[in-house]
């Protein structure tokens, strides 16, 4: 089972893209779980066709320590299985720590048994690290291979510089690899070329460009994928070629992070002066 977590800063399409390329393996055969790590709760929707209300922490608080995996994890488009770790009371405890309490009774509960011949399984993970908390999961061996989403823009760029940051750190103690960069491009200038360049700088390849596609907003408003939603669209076909190209991937490494003054010359030399 290969143990995948998608990190990258909030808003730029983690969820989106990990529900589409699950929806992607799915279809191909694959055996695949999602696990939501965002306190938000939204990283399942699109695969269960509409937000799964019971997270593992809120049933935890509801019914104590008496839970059933079938109250906490449920059948989604394909085969998929889809669970959704919730967040502390607003204001109240670290959403990390929280994050691990829901993976540890998932593994209690048999969530992960060999049985079940599990493919996959994904992690959806929100923040760039700068809290301690959100690299729980990669700090406590529950992922291995890392994937960031960004996109052109400065900042998106600077987030995924930090997580590797954070994927550094605990590469040198665990076995945590990063399987490159995914772009979900924002239609910045020369995006897909400075991306490249980012991450041949930080060691590691830009796995996929993911193009900026209003079908996405589409299949949202109808709580599917586009892979579920409209099969033959060319962005579903982004999907599939991004879920082929991660099942066949080899490229896993250590990596680089810059310093912000070599950030901030790639996006002068791709971007303001062109
Ligand atoms: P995150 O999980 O990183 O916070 P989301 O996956 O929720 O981000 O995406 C934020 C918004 O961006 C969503 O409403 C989604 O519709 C939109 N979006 C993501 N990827 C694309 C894309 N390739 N084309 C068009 N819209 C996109
Ligand atoms: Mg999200």
């Amino acid at each position: 089972m290969r143990k995948i977590a998608i990190y990258g800063k909030g808003g730029i399409g983690k969820s989106t893209t990990t529900q589409n390329t699950v929806a992607g393996l799915a279809t191909m055969g694959r055996k695949v779980m999602v696990v939501g790590c965002d306190p938000k709760a939204d990283s399942t929707r699109l695969l269960l066709g509409g937000l799964n209300q019971s997270t593992v922490l809120d049933t935890l608080r509801e019914e104590g320590e008496d839970v059933a995996l079938e109250d906490i994890l449920l059948a989604g488009f394909s085969g998929t299985e889809c669970t959704e770790s919730g967040g502390p009371e607003p204001g109240v405890g670290c959403a990390g720590r929280g994050i691990i309490t829901a993976i540890n009774l998932l593994e209690q509960l048999g969530a992960y048994k060999e049985e079940k011949a599990l493919d996959y399984v994904f992690y959806d993970v929100l923040g760039d690290v700068v809290c301690g908390g959100f690299a729980m999961p990669i700090r406590e061996g529950k992922a291995d291979e890392i994937y960031i989403v960004c996109s052109g823009e400065m900042m998106a760029m600077y987030a995924a510089n930090n997580i590797c940051k954070g994927i550094l750190k605990f590469a040198q103690s665990g076995g945590v690899r990063l399987g490159g960069l995914i772009c979900n491009s924002r239609m910045v200038d020369n995006e897909a070329s400075m991306i490249e360049e980012f991450a041949k700088q930080l060691g590691t390849q830009m796995i996929h460009f993911l193009p900026r596609d209003n079908m996405v907003q589409r299949a949202e408003i109808n709580r599917k994928t586009v892979i579920e939603f409209a099969p033959e669209h060319p962005q579903a076909e982004e999907y599939r070629k991004l879920a082929r190209k991660i099942e066949e991937n080899k490229m896993l490494v250590v990596p680089t992070p810059i310093p912000i003054t070599q950030l901030e010359k790639l996006l002068i030399d791709f971007g303001i002066m062109n």
